[in-house]
């Protein structure tokens, strides 16, 4: 059986695991940090380890099981990770060169059972969730490639918009986010992950109650059911009203901003009546969310469905605003390269499927 890696422990966890075994307390915090601030690929680098603890920590658990398939770097400093997992599946994991810092996009799920009706992850359905090993691996190997260059580069915003639904993969997607910011590791602040969902009603309000304090971002890209049905047909089970429902339980009880997410697919949803409704669908929760316009990236198989005009954008954009609602457009990064998250495995697959883009946090253009 393939061990797991020691990275999907969250510290408390860790540091459970060693007590049961009779080692002390201390030795969590030594170990996680060889793992998160020194960095080493071997337990037997664990200096100020004892050797029984290194044996034993070997005996169970593995540090990376991610291989680097593929990478791929743009002329704009974006690079694109394809590793291969234990398993031989492929996944694929983004970075990228920002203004406010370095921003990595994670993967979840292999695959996507959410099926949404412009998005090439819906083409490929889940074949398995990632262990919050797994996700949180995407981040060192990131960290570890930026370690080679010694510049003192370190991570500092994550975006979950890789394939995969996240709420789907809720329990490995916590504890993932909880390593992630603990303070004596990466310690990556709550305020600089985004995680991203199509809009799991349930889990938005567990989210919201787990308190993580992390931003949380809605694709919403309709805004009435018959459109949002047609092209996302999660909408079926979950409406809009329900979503809407969701979200105000999660800003009332987080009192955090939200980013409700629209790609602009031309003439399907950016129209000006679109636009309109929007607002109105907001209107209630102006002051919380930010809406953030997205270009689309075309995929083959969804030939229906293209980018928006530049003058349509615009005039959504003006329109929005004229409403009185927040609204910013994402920056694209590495077209050069396919770095849609996505679009590099599914090559590789042959599936001929391009994915959508894996960008990070709002950026506005104008
Ligand atoms: N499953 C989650 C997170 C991953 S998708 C979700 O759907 O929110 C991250 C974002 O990329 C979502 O807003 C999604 O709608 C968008 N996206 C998917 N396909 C795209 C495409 N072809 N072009 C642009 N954005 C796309
Ligand atoms: Fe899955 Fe998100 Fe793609 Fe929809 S947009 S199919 S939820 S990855």
């Amino acid at each position: 059986m393939n061990k797991e890696s020691i990275y999907g422990l969250t510290f408390d966890q860790l540091t459970s695991w060693l007590l049961q075994y009779g080692h002390k307390k201390f030795r969590a915090s030594q170990v996680w940090d060889w793992l998160y601030n020194k960095r080493v690929s071997d337990f037997a680098e664990m200096m100020d380890v004892n050797a029984g603890c290194i044996e034993l920590l070997a005996d169970h658990f593995v540090i990376q099981t991610l291989e680097e398939h593929t990478m791929q770097e743009s002329a704009d400093g974006t690079v694109k990770f394809l590793f291969k997992l234990n398993d031989g599946n492929l996944i694929e994991t983004v970075l990228m060169r920002q203004k406010f810092g370095l921003s990595v996009c994670v993967t979840t799920q292999v695959g996507c059972n959410i099926g949404c009706s412009f998005c090439a992850s819906g083409l490929l359905a889940k074949s398995r969730d990632l262990s919050s090993g797994e996700i949180v691996e995407q981040i060192m190997k990131v960290q570890l490639y930026l370690d080679q260059a010694q510049k003192d580069e370190l991570v500092s915003h994550v975006v979950v918009m890789g394939i995969g639904e996240p709420f789907d993969n809720y329990a490995n997607l916590v504890d993932f986010l909880q390593i992630i910011k603990d303070n004596k590791g990466l310690a990556i602040a709550g305020r600089r992950i985004t995680v991203s969902t199509s809009g799991l009603a349930g889990k938005i309000i567990e989210f919201a109650d787990a308190n993580l304090q992390v931003n949380l971002a809605v694709s919403l890209h309709a805004p009435n059911n018959e459109l949002r049905t047609r092209i996302m047909k999660i909408n079926r089970a979950i409406p809009i009203e329900k979503l809407m429902q969701a979200i105000d339980y999660y800003l009332e009880k987080t009192n955090r901003r939200i980013t409700i997410e629209y790609i602009l697919l031309k003439d399907v949803n950016d129209r000006k009546e679109h636009a309109l409704e929007l607002a109105e669908l907001l209107s209630s929760r102006k002051q919380l969310a930010n809406v953030n316009l997205i270009p689309y990236n075309p995929v083959d198989e969804h030939s229906q469905y293209q980018r928006s005009e530049r003058e349509s954008v615009r005039a959504f954009y003006d329109t929005l605003k004229k409403q009185g609602i927040s609204v910013s457009t994402r920056l694209e990064h590495g077209t050069d390269i396919d770095a849609a998250c996505g679009q590099l495995r599914s090559k590789q697959i042959k599936a001929s499927a391009v994915l959508h883009k894996g960008i990070a946090e709002q950026n506005v253009v104008r």
